[in-house]
């Protein structure tokens, strides 16, 4: 059969001491009375066992009464309409000429009613001291001096010894921020106490109840009748305002030496922000109606704490969003983002409080301000995109759940980190440096398994315990991350709108191509045949004629014939150009000696070269790139080569490799003409030759075309040369994606 202690976890550990079911407890403060009644029938289900000793009721047959039968027919009457409306106003009934407040709440199955002897009804905040308080808090110059107007009022109204106002930080740990209390007592100012001091389902409670009551700490709490119901359950006391607590805590107050409390739950938009926690040295009791006043005080103090905090929120929000624009604009001018956010006076850290942060865009990382390295930024961001799923990611203890080999908390033991599109490591990241600070704490933070009872009990000193903190920098404030998000999105837009900028070039560049594309085949159409008649008729000259020329007839037919040639080759490069921008580059490995062989046939190397020395490097391997294309560089390369060399008495053309580390380097080198080092960059312009026009013939698109290929590659091309000795040209391709 299942009974009270099976809802005790069999072990309370550290870890599980959250687990303690503080709503089942089944024991109520043995200042009030508690009569459950069934919801349909209105007839008694469940008691607390002090009722025995007051109302004429007998333990066997709850079932057997009803309010009418208990409080006659005045009072049973008044309940019994009560609870037909599922009234939850508290309402006075007489029993044996004593006055009862009754608090009525319910559930789906059950009607609970609490009662309690009524002391003193005095509302005690009149509308003047109403009108006073709502002024005073009004007028507070911050929140710490709301807070300490709120504990003197309370403890001005309610003489509890002690009155703190405590708050909560991320982590649920809390601190005295506000405190009034007797001459005889220390303060607590100032001092934290950890998490597990109010566990979390403690925590749970106080939202559903708001203000509760511990009258005495000595008093031997009354059980609930029967404890558990026909299917083994108890009775679930959780919005009950008699409610007992837990022995663990009951232990923690003894241990503190506190006779009374009362809790009121501090509660902005709709979480717990903190409490006001009034403790007594004896015996206190607070009744239902002044519980109310604290309530009541409690809600006003927490919405202008609501409205102050929305308050500052907003104008900081404000107050960042002019350097939002302004950035917006930067990053505009120039279609730059790493430009316009980090090279002005004003960057996209002053939307925060970080000391330093970084922009992570299509694999370019730009840092600015006190950040940790370049390298160790990258971990953070795909740890960060690695193992959280959310777009705004942040901490401010980065070392408790970051592991690294060196030590980031001097520069990032605060990690904002936004990221610009799904799925993507794009990311924006901010960093705050640890700040080490003394924490003081109300007794060293640590529960004790006692070993008897496998119980934890609480820590029995609560003397000043000073820890030094590490790590941990200063928290990212509300309007930190909002601002940021909001500079994020517009990074968005600004990102957007330049792609669609770009895509509208990339559409008008397509038309261009292909215009140029027409514009030259028909160019080549329109020229060529002319030319055809021109070469071919000079051509019939000088086959049938050129005995009866003189010698300036003859050499003009040849200049005729040199000039369609020339031409001709040039309407050639011309459409082989123009026709590079749109093909696809299709990347693949080949090898490099099958290309190079190609070549050498295309160049009539055997025919033409003779006298060329050609030296292949033995281990050309392969290459990655498009073959077609680099055919094409390859047929340039080697045809300037030759072409320029074999005026010398022993032309040589060299073709290798040079490995360093992961980049390859190819080169054509010959030993030929060259040219001064001035022109190296000339050379790869459209149409620039830097030669003799009669002794070398040529039309200037080749190395136009190489460059081309090579910049559609990603890769680079450059050149060296000696005028007279020679020139070497090497260049690089993009890497193979691993
Ligand atoms: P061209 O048809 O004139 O060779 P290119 O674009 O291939 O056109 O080369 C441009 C110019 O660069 C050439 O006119 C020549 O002046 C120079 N050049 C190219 N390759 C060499 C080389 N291997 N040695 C000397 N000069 C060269």
């Amino acid at each position: 059969m299942s009974s009270l202690s099976a809802h005790y976890p069999k072990k309370v550990t550290l870890t599980n001491c959250d687990k303690e079911p503080i709503h089942v407890l089944g024991q109520i403060q043995p200042y009030g009375f508690l009569l459950v009644f069934d919801k349909k029938s209105h007839t008694l289900s469940r008691v607390s066992q002090n009722v025995f000793s007051f109302f004429d009721i007998s333990k066997k047959s709850l079932r057997d009464y009803d309010v009418l039968s208990i409080f006659g027919q005045i009072g049973g009457l008044k309940l019994e309409n009560h609870f037909k409306s599922i009234n939850t106003k508290p309402i006075e009934i007489e029993y044996k000429k004593k006055s009862y407040v009754t608090i009525v709440h319910y559930t789906q199955d059950l009607i609970y009613a609490e009662f309690e002897p009524v002391t003193d009804k005095t509302v005690v905040v009149s509308q003047y001291d109403l009108s006073e308080i709502f002024s005073e808090l009004s007028n507070a110059t911050s929140v710490e001096d709301m807070c300490t107007k709120t504990a003197h009022l309370i403890r001005k109204q309610f003489e509890y010894d002690r009155v703190m106002l405590y708050k909560f930080d991320e982590e649920w740990n809390g601190e005295v921020i506000a405190e009034s209390c007797a001459v005889h007592k220390n303060s607590w100012l100032g001092l934290h106490y950890p998490a597990t001091d109010i566990p979390q389902q403690a925590r749970a409670l106080f939202l559903k109840q708001g203000v509760r009551i511990i009258k005495d700490v000595d008093a031997v709490s009354s059980s609930v009748y029967p404890p558990i119901d026909e299917k083994g359950n108890a009775l679930d006391l959780s919005l009950c305002e008699l409610r007992a607590v837990s022995p663990i805590h009951i232990e923690y107050l003894k241990n503190m030496k506190v006779g009374a409390t009362l809790t009121a739950a501090i509660i902005c938009n709709g979480m717990l922000w903190g409490l006001i926690a009034c403790h007594h040295d004896s015996s206190k009791f607070i009744n239902y109606y002044q519980r109310l006043t604290v309530k009541f005080l409690t809600q006003v103090f927490a919405t202008q704490l609501t409205l102050r905090s929305s308050n500052e929120v907003l104008q900081r929000i404000n107050n960042t969003a002019s350097q939002r624009s302004l950035l917006v604009k930067q990053m505009s001018d120039h279609w730059d983002v790493h430009r316009g956010l980090t090279t002005y006076p004003c960057t996209f850290l002053d939307v925060t409080d970080a000391d330093g942060g970084a922009i992570y865009l299509n694999k370019n990382l730009t840092v600015i301000g006190n950040t940790p390295k370049k390298e160790s930024i990258l971990k953070i961001i795909h740890w960060i995109h690695k193992s959280h799923n959310e777009n705004v990611f942040k901490t401010n203890k980065l070392e408790e759940i970051f592991t690294s080999d060196e030590n980031l908390s001097g520069e990032a033991a605060g990690v904002l980190c936004i990221f610009l599109k799904e799925n993507a490591t794009d990311c924006i990241i901010w960093f705050k440096p640890e700040i080490i600070k003394t924490i003081k704490w109300g007794g060293k933070p640590t529960k004790i398994i006692d070993d008897v009872n496998h119980r934890i009990s609480p820590r029995k000193s609560f003397d000043l315990w000073k820890e030094i903190q590490k790590g941990v920098s200063l928290p990212w404030k509300d309007y930190e991350i909002a601002s940021a998000t909001s500079l994020v999105d517009s990074i968005t837009k600004v990102i957007i709108s330049k792609y669609d900028e770009v895509k509208k070039l990339n559409e008008e560049l397509q038309l261009a191509y292909k215009d140029l594309e027409t514009f030259s085949y028909s160019v080549s159409h329109d020229l060529r045949s002319p030319l055809r008649g021109i070469s071919g008729f000079a051509q019939i000259i000088k086959e049938d004629y050129f005995d009866t020329l003189d010698d300036y007839g003859k050499t003009s037919i040849q200049r005729i014939i040199d000039a369609s040639n020339k031409m001709n080759k040039l309407i050639d490069d011309i459409i082989s150009f123009s026709s590079l921008g749109k093909s696809h580059v299709s990347l693949g490995n080949f090898s490099m000696q099958e290309v190079l062989s190609e070549v050498f046939d295309f160049l009539q190397v055997n025919l033409l070269y003779k006298h060329t020395k050609l030296i292949v490097q033995d281990d050309i391997g392969d290459v990655y790139g498009d073959r077609a294309m680099i055919f094409q560089v390859l047929v340039n390369l080697l045809d300037n080569a030759l072409k320029y060399s074999h005026t010398k008495d022993q032309p040589i053309v060299k073709i290798g490799k040079i490995i360093d580390g992961s980049s390859v380097t190819y080169y054509v080198k010959d030993n030929g003409i060259g040219f001064k080092e001035t022109h190296s960059n000339r050379i790869f312009e459209m149409f620039s030759r830097v030669v003799d026009d009669r002794q070398f013939k040529g039309s200037g698109i080749g190395l136009a075309i190489v460059k081309r290929i090579i910049e559609r590659h990603k890769g680079k091309i450059w050149t060296e040369s000696v005028e007279g000795e020679g020139a070497t040209f090497f260049f690089q391709l993009q890497k193979p994606e691993i």
